[in-house]
């Protein structure tokens, strides 16, 4: 689960969860439609027809959302993925893949899924809007709005630059040609952020030919797409360095025990000035009772030190999140992503074997660059 998402439902095993961001984007649909949508539209509906049918076209945009993302999760579920979240955020969502896909054809279905998905719900809502055009005001006007949306959301996520599914599309097409994953991930990614430069060239023109909002809107969703371009390649080239390797080839081993009635002022004095240790288990009768990390002891101010000791300021045991030496390095470090933690005690059996942080990783990756493996 994404850090800041709240959990709202359960489909076929995959919770379904929103992100804070869609709660924002959420008001701002609803509010959009009911105060200016509907009134232009429709003027001689009632403000609280207005209300009303802006809350339940909200709704049902978000279901709409929430279904192409359903049917990403559903098909790569049948082909062997596990999927455990979805989470819905600003700009549409995102289905929290395990693993990636093992084949260019799983993954080229995997993606047209989504889109196809859109593009259909946007022709169920059409027919409806066409069926009660003359007979039902609201009823149409509700087909022909999610309608528009769900086709434009189909087309829009078919652009073909990575990550959008257009781009996975494109991907799995390259991956298929080359034999290559890295080299498709390259290309779809340099792809997806030539169509984001071409988004903030069509954006800055139209706010240089007048059109402010709409220019505004069209270079903000450009340096969106660049943005997802270039982080996820960034993702993906890490994930294969880090792919195969376990915790325990990255972590230190040069934690430094340390008791719990020790001064913190002796801590720093001792060890972490003179030999630069950064994290101390917290060690009492061969137990782990805890772990003291330089953001601990920062916590506490300077006059302080001499009488807070060890044990008043250190993470308790229970309260730590640890990491076993056999667990992949990879989801280890996405484990101290979601969880915002900088360090993880790597636990074997109630014992301690050492630390895992990010700058562990960081110098196990660049090591392996210099030396060229
Ligand atoms: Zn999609």
């Amino acid at each position: 689960m994404l850090r800041n998402s709240i959990r709202i439902a359960r489909i076929g095993g995959i919770s379904i969860n929103i992100h804070v961001s869609w709660i924002l984007i959420f008001i701002l649909v609803t509010w959009t439609l009911a105060a200016s949508y509907f009134p232009q539209n429709y003027p001689h509906w009632s403000p609280p027809l207005s209300w009303s049918m802006g809350v339940i076209t909200s709704i049902l945009f978000f279901v709409s959302v929430l279904l192409h993302e359903l049917a990403h999760s559903f098909v790569a579920r049948a082909r062997g993925l596990p999927v455990h979240d979805i989470t819905l955020f600003i700009f549409g969502g995102v289905s929290q893949l395990e693993e990636e896909p093992q084949t260019a054809a799983t993954e080229f279905i995997m993606a047209l899924v989504g889109p196809l998905t859109s593009i259909v719900l946007g022709v169920c809502f059409g027919a409806m809007w066409l069926t009660a055009s003359g007979v039902n005001e609201p009823l149409a006007a509700l087909g022909m709005y999610l309608g528009g949306i769900n086709v434009w959301l189909g087309l829009f996520n078919l652009i073909p630059g990575f990550p959008l599914d257009g781009g996975r599309v494109l991907r799995s097409i390259l991956w298929q040609a080359t034999g290559n994953l890295q080299r498709a991930t390259r290309w779809a990614s340099l792809v997806g952020q030539a169509v984001a430069y071409l988004f903030i060239l069509a954006g800055i023109w139209r706010i240089f030919t007048g059109d402010w909002v709409g220019g505004l809107w069209i270079a903000f969703i450009g340096w969106f797409l660049d943005n997802a371009a270039s982080s996820s390649y960034r993702q993906l080239t890490v994930r294969n360095l880090l792919a195969g390797h376990k915790v325990r080839e990255a972590m230190s081993r040069d934690c430094m025990e340390v008791s719990p009635d020790l001064t913190l002022e002796s801590i720093v004095n001792e060890h972490v000035l003179p030999t630069g240790t950064r994290c101390f288990p917290v060690v009492e009768g061969g137990v782990v009772r805890g772990l003291l990390t330089l953001h601990n002891i920062k916590g506490v101010s300077q006059d302080r030190w001499a009488s807070t000791t060890v044990r008043q300021v250190m993470t308790p045991a229970d309260g730590l999140k640890k990491v076993g030496p056999e667990e992949e390095l990879w989801a280890a470090m996405q484990n101290m992503t979601e969880d915002g933690v900088n360090q993880l005690p790597v636990m074997d059996d109630g014992h301690l074997l050492g630390m895992l942080g990010r700058d562990n990783i960081v110098s196990f990756i660049r090591v392996r660059g210099e030396l060229g493996i």
